[in-house]
């Protein structure tokens, strides 16, 4: 049996792994450019409604305000 005699103590070596802070942008940012209001204008008023130029309550007057003459 032999006893080592002289313990080698070395300092652990810690090895501190620096930029481990990650920030992700959060996707609401871009979701919220992305969700632009799409508005559409109607063709035949030209007008910014929900309607579109097939739908358009002018084009009702017109057909019947011409089909009734
Ligand atoms: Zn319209």
């Amino acid at each position: 049996m032999s006893i080592p005699s002289s313990i080698d103590v070395r300092p652990p070596n810690i090895s501190k792994t620096k930029g481990s802070g990650k920030r992700l942008k959060g996707g609401m940012e871009l979701a919220m450019e992305e969700k632009e209001k799409q508005r559409r204008t109607c063709s035949m008023c030209g007008k910014k409604e929900k309607h579109n130029k097939r739908s358009c309550p002018m084009l009702k007057e017109m057909f019947f305000g011409s089909s009734l003459m």
